[in-house]
């Protein structure tokens, strides 16, 4: 037990572009695919218990070996900091573009 995860899949319309994100399917849907950008709604992952509701800025992308690539954000409203794993259709030349700038 100890970890708490919740899978909630569920389409959105994006606020930073604006896109309807639809379901993720094989994972819950984190973030947009498009912009990347994703809302600050989480304590522990999918429980939507944080209150802050900010706009999570994607400010650069990890290549972790085991998991891929990792989006680092930064809540604009609160200024946490929050990753996440990238999903397989995320904006590729963002991710990369955000790679390279560490
Ligand atoms: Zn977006
Ligand atoms: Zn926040």
């Amino acid at each position: 037990m100890g970890r708490k995860f919740t899978k909630i899949d569920e389409e959105f319309i994006c606020e930073n572009c604006g896109e309807k994100i639809e379901k993720l399917g094989y994972t819950c849907r984190d973030h947009c695919n498009h912009c990347l950008y994703s809302k600050h709604v989480d304590i522990n992952p999918g429980d939507r218990e944080e209150t802050c509701h900010g706009l999570l800025e994607p400010i650069m992308v990890e290549l972790d070996s085991k998991k891929g690539y990792v989006i680092v954000y930064r809540c604009q409203k609160c200024g946490a900091i929050r990753k996440n794993k990238a999903a397989d259709d995320d904006n590729m030349d963002l991710i990369i573009k955000l790679t390279a700038r560490n």
